[in-house]
């Protein structure tokens, strides 16, 4: 477990455990007038120690009412004494004893805390879709057990992101790498039995490298868009949208895709224009790249509503629908070797998706198989 569940999982349970030294304190007050024996100044004391813990009560109250993890705590006869609100949701609901606690997993460690006497921790799915719970069963000093539960499916799914990435990056950099590799071997072998083969490795050689240069680029960009974008710039998009499209002429002639820009007259936008030309720049050479020769490629720079509205129109291939909820992912790509043979990283999507959002703005992708598709990214306006 890391440090900070750690720290906040003990201050759970010693905030339960209080809990559960009120509520005996609360019995022997009720003893104590039944037998009518106790002395006056011993009631006068006992009165004295509970307004100083209805006070602690209430603060207690709202600390577990307003904290993330769940806090239970089962007497020993096994029923709840008390449940907070995040323990009903991450549950479901409040069960009305340790019988009646799920996941499995949840009222195991609580029975073998109240048995064993010692304090238990244990991940448990449940529901659907699945959660990962972590449960930590601690028993207290009368018999009671609290359950404090932390919900980690967000941890965990991250996790997995991060292997997956991870993952997919080495596999990305292995193939251009190994192509290098082989592409100087041959080379110099050449260089003594077949020197007219050289200019063709050559060539292999330069290709990949730039691969491999284009794909280490591109993920230093994403890990500095993670930390976010320098909002310091009032930023004039036309002027960028303008300057991007000039950038791409040359390559649209030679892949015989018609491209037009129209942007002029829009107000500013608050952020960073290196950030904003990667993400003008990346839209538009996917459009480029997935058109056929003879195809269009309009780009349309307007205002809507407080909003700059940036419309990247292209009548190329267009995305299957069941793939458009995937594209903005790092790596996905629809077609594997298109992508490939026109210098694709399979990352320019997702770098524009964070630049997007880094701005407060978003994305709108909308596509025909066949037909075209268009981007749409909306940010605000700064007057
Ligand atoms: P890549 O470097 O492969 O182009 P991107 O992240 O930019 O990676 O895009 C992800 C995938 O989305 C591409 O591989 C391609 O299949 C698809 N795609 C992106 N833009 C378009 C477009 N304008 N038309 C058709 N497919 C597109």
């Amino acid at each position: 477990m890391d440090a900070l569940p750690i720290a906040v999982t003990v201050v759970s349970v010693a905030i339960a455990v209080a809990v559960a030294e009120l509520i005996a304190l609360a019995r022997e007050r009720r003893t104590a007038r039944a037998a009518g024996t106790a002395k006056d100044e011993e009631v006068a004391d006992l009165r004295r120690r509970l307004e100083a813990s209805e006070v602690e009560r209430d603060s207690e109250s709202t600390i577990l009412a307003s904290m993330e993890e769940g806090v239970l705590l089962f007497g020993p006869d096994g029923h709840t004494r008390l449940a907070n609100q995040a323990a009903e949701l991450h549950l479901g609901g409040r069960p009305s004893s340790i019988d009646a606690l799920l996941p499995l997993g949840l009222q195991r460690i609580v029975r073998r805390a109240a048995e064993d006497r010692a304090t238990i921790v244990t991940e448990a799915e449940t529901g659907a879709p699945s959660r990962v719970l972590r449960g930590f069963a601690a028993p207290t000093e009368e018999g009671s057990v609290v359950l404090v539960i932390r919900d980690i499916t967000e941890t965990r799914r991250l996790d997995q992101v991060r292997r997956d990435f991870v993952a997919n990056a080495s596999h990305e950099l292995k193939t251009p790498a190994a192509s290098i590799q082989a592409a100087a071997e041959t080379i110099l072998t050449a260089a003594g039995e077949n020197p007219s083969v050289i200019p063709r490795f050559a060539a292999q050689l330069e290709r990949e490298a730039a691969r491999l240069s284009r794909i280490v680029s591109d993920l230093l960009d994403l890990s500095r868009l993670e930390s976010g974008s320098a909002l310091d710039e009032s930023v004039a998009l036309d002027a960028i949208v303008r300057d991007e499209g000039e950038r791409f002429e040359e390559p649209a002639a030679e892949a015989g895709v018609g491209l037009s820009v129209r942007a002029g007259g829009i107000p500013r936008v608050r952020g960073s224009s290196r950030d904003l030309a990667l993400l003008v720049r990346n839209l538009v050479d996917n459009a480029i790249r997935y058109t056929r020769p003879g195809g269009q490629v309009e780009v349309d720079l307007t205002a809507d509503d407080g909003e700059v509205v940036l419309a990247i129109v292209d009548t190329g291939f267009g995305i299957p629908s069941r793939d458009l909820p995937r594209i903005f992912e790092r790596f996905y790509r629809v077609d594997r070797a298109r992508s490939r043979e026109t210098g694709g990283t399979g990352l320019g999507l997702s770098i524009v998706k964070h630049v997007a959002e880094n701005h407060g703005g978003r994305v709108v992708v909308t596509s025909e198989l066949g037909q075209g598709t268009r981007f749409e990214v909306r940010l605000p306006a700064s007057g």
